[in-house]
């Protein structure tokens, strides 16, 4: 048996099956239905791929949340990305990236247009890219949330040290609680419990979800991605909320620590500081974003290349904002195995691995 197993135990999960039908009927005996969302992407991927909603009693709805960076980043950025690989900058980019529509195009169809777009799988891929084209403008298309955050801000970190000067980021760095704070702040979705986000945790700290259990109430539990991680998160969730005592759990202590990861959090706030953010389905968000601050300029990919970020177009059908607020399921979407496939995206949350179309037309039963 290796170390994974450990974490993927039959018996382990029928134990847990039996103990959520136990609080199914405590709920019940309470005239009660409790609303959990996810907020991480994978998460969402995990509970589609390990057939988790099976597990739950019908007393407790799982929701998804807006935890996927590609899903919640505006097409306005697609939109300037398209317009630098059409100048002849080396546009460097997560794969995923690549089939988002913006507004009118994805980068795909800017590449196969001669645009020079590069698939990357680490930020580093992208300071070699400046590295080995020294002639070139590189841009990293740099998305992502805390856990993405840290290491392209190391990345341009070592960028500066080794005096790469042809390489610059295009951000859309979003943050967790912000968008959970907006989540809380809307009467018209219901959260009671908040399964934690877990490598976003690991830099931010399971501290940071203290304010929603102790002010707004909500159960938290911070939870790994094995489908025990999850299901002893959901079984935590459920049961604080069964006894009325809601409070942070982090159940993933083998990762992550109450304070986070201190050295991270200095190297970004070294490097970047906070600004409003354009957030798919949940709007602008005060304070919702990292940007580079005033003295590091020069790698900033519009103010280098004299771009600005227009709000881009959504294709007007495509429900993504109300599957990453919880309030519809992927299928409820007319789009959905329809006209949005997995290989023919109309929207990001069919395109990014962590999106929860993808997860549900994958996994899930049609
Ligand atoms: S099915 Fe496609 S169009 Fe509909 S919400 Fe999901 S990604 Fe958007």
């Amino acid at each position: 048996m290796n170390y994974m197993d450990g974490f993927r135990r039959l018996e382990a999960a029928v134990h847990f099956r039996a103990r959520l039908a136990g609080h199914g009927r405590a709920l019940a005996g309470q005239g009660r239905k409790v609303h959990l969302m996810e907020v991480c992407g994978s998460h969402t991927m995990a509970i589609a791929r390990y057939g988790i909603r099976g597990f739950l009693p019908e007393q407790v709805a799982l929701v998804s949340g807006p935890g996927c960076p590609v899903c919640v980043t505006d097409p306005g950025l697609i939109d300037v990305a398209i317009t630098l690989a059409g100048q002849g900058v080396i546009v460097a980019t997560f794969g995923d990236m690549v089939r988002v529509p913006g507004s009118h195009a994805t980068l795909a169809k800017a590449r196969a247009a001669g645009g020079r777009i590069e698939i990357c799988y680490s930020p580093l891929q992208a300071l070699q890219l400046a590295i080995h084209h020294p002639e070139s403008e590189v841009v990293f298309l740099a998305v992502g949330f805390e856990t993405t955050i840290a290491p392209i801000v190391a990345m341009l970190d070592t960028a500066m040290r080794q005096g790469v000067a042809n390489l610059s980021l295009l951000t859309a760095f979003k943050l967790v609680p912000p968008a959970l704070d907006a989540l809380l702040a809307d009467p018209d979705i219901r959260i009671d419990g908040l399964l934690c986000p877990a490598h976003v945790s690991a830099i931010i700290g399971a501290d940071a979800y203290r304010p929603y259990a102790e002010r707004h109430g909500v159960a938290c539990v911070v939870a790994g991605f094995e489908p025990l991680d999850i299901l002893y998160g959901l079984d935590g969730l459920v049961e604080q909320l069964v006894t009325n005592k809601p409070c942070v759990d982090n159940q993933y202590s083998r990762v992550v620590k109450a304070e986070g990861n201190r050295q991270a959090q200095r190297l970004m706030a070294h490097y970047l500081e906070p600004a409003a953010a354009a957030w798919r389905g949940l709007g602008s968000i005060p304070e919702s974003a990292l940007v580079l601050r005033r003295q590091f300029a020069r790698y900033d990919a519009l103010q280098r290349h004299g771009l600005t970020l227009q709000p881009g177009r959504h294709n007007p059908r495509c429900l993504c904002g109300e599957v990453l607020k919880g309030k519809i399921r992927p299928r409820e979407c007319s789009l959905f195995g329809v006209a949005c496939l997995p290989e023919q995206p109309l929207g990001p949350c069919m395109v990014s691995s962590e999106g929860s179309c993808a997860a549900e037309y994958k996994y899930e039963e049609c």
